[in-house]
């Protein structure tokens, strides 16, 4: 194999010094032929083990993942022209090769061969994997007769082209609406940035006056803050009609719905579900459609007292203070900004010169020493960028764990947004030890020309938090199978547990007061402006809350049972729902549905639900440390014993159970959000 190409070379770190983009197209094809050549070596082995077939298997994929993995980690954060024309002249055939085995009946045939003859002596890492893979093959339709597997694989690219047009109509409808207003008097209180936009937007139509369109830049602070209550009902009907028989009829979603939801639900028939959201929680820790609704009714239940006073706070302002009577749904953004710039008085950007970027880090990393006992290391080593550090991860006894590189400032060429990725899984044989590592991205703002230091509003304080908590779960694993250590095997809604659970030491005074300054650049913020920061974070939580729960409710029922058979039954069931569920009176033209790409065009088929579940869980685990008095090295060697250490060997809810000593309830959440407490009327 090529072990000059950097590509190919999997001792230790990645070689990101050494690489070169004319690297990649001979090290994925050489891998993907390996790939191929072991598929059709092991396929023909007369007895499967887990030596003969399992292991040289497992071996090839994580290769191929890890160099695979390196060129579109460096298709994030450097892209160039010639990168991304190579990454996306293979991509096709990486995909081509996955799907292809998913679909292999022989190599499904032995892995069901070593279960069959090895699962009892094999160890209980080695068994959950096996389990796992066998899912997953039945889950991608290997298991059936012929005539069915190729129903499913015509269904399957069915919903691909499907979600692709809903999201595709989306986008255009959003595009395609513009308003235009001549009359400058009509536009009091916009914000002079959203002014300056709409006039360029204007002159490249060749428009008189301003033109404001639907995206969220323009669309939010239009909606906060636009005086004239007829403009924003024009936006607001625009908005919510998009992708609808309201809108331009090309752009229509009404029908694409109907056609997802009827593939889906065949789809899930065929592999013996009973609907799709049986086949969607066949992979999540909530594990029965039945235990999502349960929390969606609860905390609809413990939110609706909170939402209602919240309505009925902001209709008395609106006639005290606005001289508007009959709340309207275009009302809500206006006035809620109106009591808020009352009451805080603050923006979320004034709150960055409190955040200099270098304290925020070493209060970062001393949290993590007082919680799991580690300590982190700046290896001082060359990376993509002059700007990435890489960081070495050892435990109290000086046992290396792990490396993690960081990533933090936008740049050209960078994907915008923050995550964190898998760069290598742990992997321990009797042979040798694969140590994890991961990567750190973000995209803050970089320090400018005078300061020496970069910035951070409290909101990029916590994206660090949160992806520091998944660096953790990848890098802190105990488990030796790379398919089951870190965050591999992790059923999909648990994975922002560890996460979630770092930021909400953002909300802790004891933290702020370690990772935030004066103005001066001395101690520390201001108390006073950190709870007005709690307050200003809790307000319309009710309202917010609701809002959630409806749409969890309508993702989750709309994948139950039998599909809709036409459009008008979809809006009958979200008509239904709102009647329970909703405080806030909508229009019967409001098409929310043909919109949520979310749920038809996105990842979250019947899982829209798991933002609030993830809450629950890291709100529920974090309450620990406060109610039962627990120190954070307490907290944290539970949290790293039963939680983050145990990658997907053990269910999650069986993880949750041994921390917490209990199943999770909603009552911290209650707390974290100010539901529970009673509604401070408007001065
Ligand atoms: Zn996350």
């Amino acid at each position: 194999m090529m072990k000059h190409n950097p590509l190919c070379n999997f001792a230790g770190l990645p070689r990101f010094s050494e690489f070169q983009v004319g690297d990649v197209k001979p090290a994925i094809s050489s891998l993907l032929d390996q790939a191929e050549k072991i598929v059709g070596q092991v396929s023909l082995q007369q007895e499967s083990t887990w030596d003969n077939t399992v292991e040289p298997l497992m071996r090839s994929m994580d290769q191929l993942r890890r160099a695979w993995g390196q060129v579109g980690h460096l298709n994030s954060v450097i892209s160039s022209e010639p990168l991304r024309s190579v990454y996306n002249e293979l991509l096709p055939k990486v995909t081509e090769f996955y799907s292809r085995l998913s679909q292999n009946k022989k190599i499904y045939q032995c892995f069901k061969d070593v279960s069959a003859a090895q699962k009892p002596l094999l160890s209980q890492e080695r068994k959950k994997y096996l389990d796992n893979e066998l899912r997953d093959y039945r889950l991608s339709g290997v298991d059936l007769g012929e005539r069915e597997q190729n129903r499913y694989q015509d269904l399957s690219k069915r919903l691909a082209s499907l979600s692709a047009l809903f999201s595709d109509n989306v986008l255009d409808a959003t595009d395609d609406y513009v308003l235009n207003v001549e009359e400058r008097s009509r536009l009091e209180g916009l914000p002079a940035a959203v002014l300056f936009e709409a006039k360029a937007k204007a002159s490249s139509l060749d428009q008189e006056g301003w033109s404001f369109t639907l995206k969220a830049p323009c669309w939010i602070p239009f909606m906060e803050s636009c005086r004239d209550r007829s403009l924003r009902e024009e936006m607001y009907h625009a908005y919510v009609t998009r992708a609808s028989e309201y809108g331009n009829q090309t752009f229509d979603n009404s029908t694409t719905i109907v056609d997802i939801l009827s593939a889906r639900h065949e789809k899930a028939k065929l592999l013996g579900f009973d609907s799709y959201a049986h086949l969607s929680f066949a992979t999540k820790m909530a594990a029965e459609p039945q235990r999502a609704l349960d929390l969606m009714a609860e905390l609809s239940d413990r939110a609706r007292h909170r939402a209602v006073s919240e309505l009925q706070m902001l209709s008395d302002y609106a006639s005290s203070h606005l001289g508007m009577q009959d709340l309207m749904p275009w009302d809500i953004s206006f006035v809620a900004q109106k009591i808020k710039e009352e009451r805080y008085s603050f923006k979320d950007e004034d709150l960055r010169q409190y955040f200099p970027l270098r304290k925020v880090v070493e209060g970062l990393f001393d949290l993590l020493e007082d919680l799991y006992g580690i300590s982190v290391v700046d290896e001082k080593t060359k990376a993509w960028d002059p700007n990435v550090k890489l960081f070495a991860v050892s435990d109290r006894a000086g046992s290396l764990l792990g490396y993690f590189y960081m990533d933090l400032f936008a740049r050209d060429g960078k994907r915008p947004g923050a995550w964190m990725d898998d760069a290598i899984g742990r992997w321990k044989t009797e042979q040798h030890t694969q140590l994890p590592v991961a990567y750190l991205v973000c995209n803050f703002p970089s320090p400018s020309a005078e300061a020496s230091d970069a910035y951070l509003s409290h909101g990029e304080v916590e994206t660090l938090f949160h992806e520091c908590g998944h660096v953790m779960h990848h890098l802190m694993t105990q488990i030796d199978e790379v398919g089951i250590s870190g965050i591999n095997g992790v059923e999909w809604d648990a994975v922002e547990l560890p996460s979630q659970f770092m930021e909400n030491f953002c909300w802790d005074w004891g933290i702020i007061k370690k990772i935030s300054s004066d103005v001066s650049g001395q101690g520390h913020m201001p108390e006073s402006l950190f709870k007005k920061m709690v307050e200003a974070k809790n307000f319309m939580s009710g309202i917010q809350t609701l809002r959630q729960v409806e749409f969890s409710v309508f993702d989750l029922r709309i994948h139950l049972g039998e599909p809709p058979k036409n459009p008008e039954e979809v809006m009958g069931l979200l008509d239904d729902i709102r009647k329970d569920l909703s405080v806030i009176p909508v229009p019967p033209y409001n098409r929310f549905p043909n919109s949520f790409s979310h749920i038809f065009a996105g990842g979250y088929a019947a899982g829209y639900y798991s933002y609030k579940w993830a809450e629950v869980l890291s709100a529920d685990a974090f309450g620990m440390s406060q109610e039962e008095s627990m120190s954070l090295s307490d907290i944290g060697t539970r949290f790293l014993g039963e939680v983050i250490s145990q990658g997907g060997l053990r269910s999650s809810l069986e993880n949750f159970i041994q921390f917490r000593g209990r199943e999770p309830t909603i009552d911290a959440l209650l707390q974290h959000t100010g539901l529970i407490e009673a509604v401070r009327s408007p001065a």
